[in-house]
């Protein structure tokens, strides 16, 4: 099988050679016994954590507080966690304190999902106390014990259960859902950033749609700590295609429009979420561009190119193939159809998109004009990056001169 199995099967057996306990665990087991690719492996031992630092040679102190040590393995990261009781449960978020134990079983019962709950020892052996594999053969996504007392010691894991059963196609089971549905106020415990962080990994993973759902259905967003736009969310009905946009900002992005949000309260949404800059304007360029072109009248032909191009030099070129993207999901009427079909040749075609594409600059214009600089200089550059940009124009020192000599008379007799 996998090199990387077996480095990490290696690492399992190098501390059972020293007399401890040792199984690969989480994740690693389910998707090795679903048959899908492993991401990490992790490992858990009866070993504590300054046994494992002298075992083995390269080891990182990553995670010392709950006992994990990382050990690398040509450079590859394996997560060594010595087997653990958790504590207190603290502000509904991970535990205050953790006590190590000496056994298997314990260790898997503090863990969130029967699924999540299995081990494989150095010999292929499945441990499996809680019926991870049966449940999931049924279909189904299970809480690990009591799921009230489990969702109420720690409300991340309510997120999880929606990635989770989304991404694994598994229903909610019955008394799992019941208890989410109770417990979801405890979801404004949770730290924005732990939101985003799941809510990225629904939106970036193998059925988005499913998450939405689920999200929608369970009515979770409503709960978190920040009061978001998105929590308006209705999963019902979406435009099939829309998942399978190639960047998750525009799958984002699609999101907000539906919700008919506008830039400032889905760039509100982002920030409230812990997006990073660069995704929050992003995404916010595309829900800008979508309003200026839909606050056009973009039934005529000639006009309709004269609204794209404008707002693709107020949003930018990545905005605004996103839009004709998000557009070609919907072709509810001839506009729509149109900004589909012919917004990216349109982009294509565009002579200059930026101020710094224009074939001259304020200094040109300073001289040429023989004006002391100021404000004027900006607004002209732009009315003839707009004309260079709408082939009125074309991007040449000379023509461009011209017109700015013509163009700025107009602009003082406007004043
Ligand atoms: P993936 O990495 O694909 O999200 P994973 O199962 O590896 O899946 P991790 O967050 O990496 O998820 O956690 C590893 C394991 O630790 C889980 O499989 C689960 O057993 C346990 N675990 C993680 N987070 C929690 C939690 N909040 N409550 C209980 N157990 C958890
Ligand atoms: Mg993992």
């Amino acid at each position: 099988s996998e090199p990387l199995e077996q480095q990490a099967l290696q690492i399992v057996r190098e501390l059972n050679m020293h007399g401890y306990a040792a199984y690969l665990v989480g994740g690693c087991v389910r998707d090795k016994q679903l048959g899908r690719p492993v991401k990490d492996y992790d490992i858990a031992t009866s070993a504590k954590p300054e046994d494992v630092q002298k075992l083995f040679p390269r080891t990182i102190p990553t995670g010392l507080q709950h006992g994990t040590i990382t050990v690398l393995r040509n450079r590859v990261p394996y997560e060594v966690t010595t087997f653990r009781r958790e504590g207190n449960y603290e502000a509904f978020r991970r535990p205050s304190e953790v006590e190590y134990i000496d056994n298997l079983q314990e260790d898997l019962e503090r863990r969130d999902f029967t699924m999540n709950s299995m081990a494989l020892d150095a010999e292929g052996k499945l441990v499996d106390p809680f019926g991870g594999m049966n449940d999931v053969r049924d279909g189904l996504l299970r809480c690990v014990g009591d799921p009230r007392e489990r969702f109420q010691e720690d409300a991340l894991r309510m997120l999880r259960c929606i990635r989770f059963a989304a991404e694994y196609g598994l229903r909610i089971e019955q008394g799992t859902w019941t208890a989410l549905l109770e417990k979801l106020p405890l979801l404004r415990h949770i730290a924005m950033e732990r939101v985003r962080a799941e809510l990225e990994r629904m939106m970036n993973g193998s059925d988005p749609q499913q998450a939405l759902r689920l999200l929608a259905a369970s009515k979770a967003l409503r709960y978190v700590k920040q009061e978001l736009r998105l929590a308006d969310l209705d999963g019902a009905e979406a435009d099939p295609g829309w998942a399978e946009l190639p960047e998750a900002e525009w799958r984002w992005a699609y999101w907000f429009m539906k919700l008919g949000a506008d830039r400032l309260e889905t760039e509100n949404d982002l920030r409230q979420l812990t997006f990073s800059k660069q995704q929050t304007e992003a995404i916010g360029s595309i829900l800008g561009a979508y309003h200026a072109v839909e606050a056009g009248n973009g039934d005529l032909p000639a006009e309709a190119k004269r609204i794209w191009v404008l707002a693709a030099l107020q949003f930018g070129i990545p905005a605004m193939s996103a839009l004709a993207s998000l557009y070609a999901l919907q072709r509810d009427d001839r506009a729509q159809q149109r900004w589909a079909d012919c917004g990216p040749a349109w982009l294509e075609g565009l002579p200059v998109s930026q101020l710094s594409d224009l074939a001259i600059t304020g200094k040109d214009l300073i001289e040429t004009l023989r004006r002391k600089p100021g404000p004027w200089m900006g607004k002209l550059l732009q009315r003839l990056l707009e004309q260079a940009a709408l082939g009125e124009l074309p991007n040449e020192r000379s023509p461009l001169l011209a017109a700015a000599e013509a163009e700025y008379e107009r602009m003082q007799e406007m004043d």
